[in-house]
Parts: C-alpha cells; structure tokens; sequence
C-alpha cells in the first residue's frame, strides 16, 4: 500500500490524530477515587453537543443499535403502539427492532428518496383521540439514502393534535454534524453512536432523554438489565457505571467535544454544509448521475447516496475505487445495492480530502463505462470549495491583521 487509504464512507469516519493519540494510554482504575471527576463534566459536556439541559445523558458500551434499543426498552411497554416510518435500510431496521421488542407498530412505508412524512404524522396523531400511540419515531438522517428529514415538524404535528406520545429521533448520523437541537424540538429521546460525527472508533451507544422520558421510565415495565437507565443514573451521579466502561473511548471522546467546542457546534453544522454542497455540486456535473434524495429540502449534509448511471453496476465503481485507488465509497443497502454508492462526508473532514474522494469517485466511474470528462464533477466541487471556505484563522495571521 503506497500512502494513506481513504475512508469515504458515512460512519466510521476518520479519526483526528489528537483523538486518536489521547486513547493509546494505559488502563486506568474505573473505580479510582478521582475516576468521576473526570466523567460527571463529560457527561455535562455531552448534553451540550445534544443540545439539552434538563434532560440527561446516557452512555452505553454498544454502538448506534444498542442506543435505539435501551430508549424503547427503558420507556415503554410490551404491545405499546407506536408511529414509525420507513424509507431507508435503517428507518426499516428500527421498525424491525421495534416490532421484535414487542410494540404495535403503525410504520408508514415512504417512497426511498424522501423522509419523514411529516403530514402524515399530523394525520394519524389528530385521528388518535384516545391517545393510544404511545411514541412517535423519527430517523432524523438517514444514511442509506442521504436523506435528512424535519424533526421540528413533527413536533409541531405533536402540538398541533395535543397530542401526549414521546418523540424518538435516531440522530446518530446527524448529531454533532448537523444542527439538531433536543430541547428546541422537544425531542424525548435521541439517539446517536461514537464512530460518526463525534469522529471515535465504534462502542459507545449515545443517547439523551428528556424529563418526560425519564418519568416514562419510572412507569415502563420492558424487560432491561444491561441498557438499564435507573442502574445507570444511580452510578453516573458520582461519575462511575455500573460496569467497567469502556475508559479510552471515554478519554477519546473527552477530546472529540474539546473539539467540537473548540470550532464551535454552529461552526461545525456550517462547515458540513459547505461540505455537503461542494461534493452535490460535482454529482450534478456527473452525466448520468443523480442523489438518491429527490429534492433540495432532503439533502443530508453528512451523506450523499449516488444512482450509478443506466447500465453500470455500482458495486463495480466500489470495488474499482477501493482496489485500484485505495479509497472506500459507501455501499448502496439494501434494495439500493448495485444501483447506487455513498459518499460520507462528515466527522473529521476538509475540502482537499473530499475533492480526493470525488476524484476517486469520478476514475472509478470513468473505469465503469460512465461519460463524464475527467475532472469535472471535482472542478465544480472545487470552485465551490473555492467560493465558500472561509480561511483558517491562525494566530500569525490575527496579529498581522
Ligand atoms: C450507523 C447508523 C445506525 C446504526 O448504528 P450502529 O452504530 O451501526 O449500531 C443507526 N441509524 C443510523 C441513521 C445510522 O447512520
């Protein structure tokens, strides 16, 4: 292997070096005297990134899917019914979670392409008088399909029907990278995994929950032990678990808030953005191409799902990219296998490695028969990048100015 590989896809993401560096260290004592002083302010960070006050934050050994799990099992009941809706590989994986658990799902099926049916929602809720849907979920972005849908929206249908149910977001592909904002939305319970936008290795299950989820908990009767939220709170309060945590990743994610505070949240939303159009704006130069997400207001700014042109085999532009340019696009899931490829761009990323990642990208189109002249989705990205990255500023060029 000459030089680096490159790692395009939409989770794990690239880990910045100072993470990276601040996880190779010893064991250390989880029960050590001096242990919780260092979680209790990681914990109150965190909440910062969820963008919470009043509720609280859980972090469990797991990843993504072990989060989805410990916020239904912690909060409702065996044949609860539920509003979900499935438009992607893992909107239908949390329905098929949710129905394995034992809750009466109502899933709308949604064209893949498009999100959340938020007018649907409004709908169903208004109808159910008797308020018997216990919850209402919500895949905030989904990352089959690139496809970031309206939270607010479906808390306004909530308010809207007076309508009592707890709202689920999986945020984990959008949380720390794009806005998102707990307490604005009022949101219940938000869940989200290391290895995307907080740029770590996956283990860790990251999960928040409002006041009224909490109370939820106190009533909810699912079976739960391990993701137990009540096992949990009674350790975390003095900033210890009730089993041995996982202590680098918590040291490497000490690091990744530092970072993310350092930029700024609102900076890093922003920074996704520029990304998120740079890359759309090499896509429309593609012939042939086009994002999965079918209009504007569905454009995720940490993914981007691409239909090959007629006739080639995105598989094959995913081997080509990986074998011949050591470079990892994502893969299309599901029923988008074969027809379409990922490009992730969030977590720790620039415009220089995405436009690496777009002229991968374009070769290996190229290799597969596709027309499109060389560099010419990249010169678009470029003069996007070009247009909208503001220059770094370092503390020579402050004082010089
Ligand atoms: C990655 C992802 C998951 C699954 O998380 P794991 O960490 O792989 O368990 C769930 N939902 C979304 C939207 C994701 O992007």
């Amino acid at each position: 292997m000459n030089g680096n590989t490159h790692l395009f896809i939409p989770g794990p993401t690239n880990i910045p070096e100072e993470v990276r560096r601040a996880m190779n260290l010893p064991m250390e004592d989880m029960r050590a005297p001096d242990f919780g002083d260092f979680i209790v302010p990681l914990l109150a960070d965190l909440k910062k990134v969820f963008r919470t006050e009043t509720g609280r934050v859980f972090v469990f050994p797991g990843s993504g899917t072990g989060a989805w799990e410990a916020a239904i099992t912690n909060t409702l009941n065996s044949g609860d019914r539920v509003l979900m809706s499935r438009f992607g590989q893992f909107s239908m994986l949390w329905v098929d979670m949710a129905e394995r658990l034992g809750l009466a799902v109502d899933a709308i099926d949604v064209e893949w392409g498009k999100g959340v049916p938020a007018e649907d929602y409004a709908a169903r809720l208004a109808a159910d008088k008797a308020h018997e849907i216990k919850a209402v979920f919500a895949t905030h972005n989904e990352t089959a399909t690139g496809v970031t849908s309206n939270i607010a929206a479906i808390r306004t249908a909530l308010d809207a029907a007076g309508h009592p149910a707890l709202l689920f977001v999986d945020g984990v592909s959008s949380i720390g990278s794009i806005e998102f904002e707990m307490e604005a939305w009022g949101v219940d319970l938000a869940v989200a995994g290391s290895q995307k936008g907080f740029m770590l290795p996956a283990g860790l299950g990251l999960l928040a929950v409002s006041e009224k989820a909490l109370a939820a908990h106190e009533r909810a009767k699912m079976p739960c032990c391990y993701f137990s939220f009540s096992d949990m709170i009674r350790l975390n309060d003095t900033g210890y678990f009730p089993y041995t945590p996982p202590t680098q990743l918590l040291r490497g994610l000490r690091v990744s808030l530092d970072m993310l505070f350092g930029a700024g949240l609102e900076s890093v939303w922003e920074r996704h953005h520029r990304l998120g159009s740079g890359v759309r704006a090499a896509i429309a130069e593609w012939q042939g191409c086009r994002l999965v997400a079918d209009a504007p207001k569905w454009h995720s700014d940490t993914v981007s799902a691409i239909y090959a042109p007629e006739g080639i085999d995105a598989r094959q532009v995913i081997e080509t990219a990986y074998h011949k340019y050591q470079t990892s696009l994502g893969s299309g899931l599901a029923k988008l296998a074969g027809r379409a490829f990922r490009i992730g761009h969030l977590g720790s990323l620039n415009p220089v490695m995405l436009c690496g990642a777009l002229s991968a990208a374009e070769m290996a189109l190229r290799d597969a028969g596709a027309a499109i002249s060389p560099g010419q989705g990249v010169a678009a990205a470029q003069e996007a990048f070009r247009m909208t990255t503001p220059p770094v500023q370092t503390r020579s060029a402050a004082r010089a100015a």
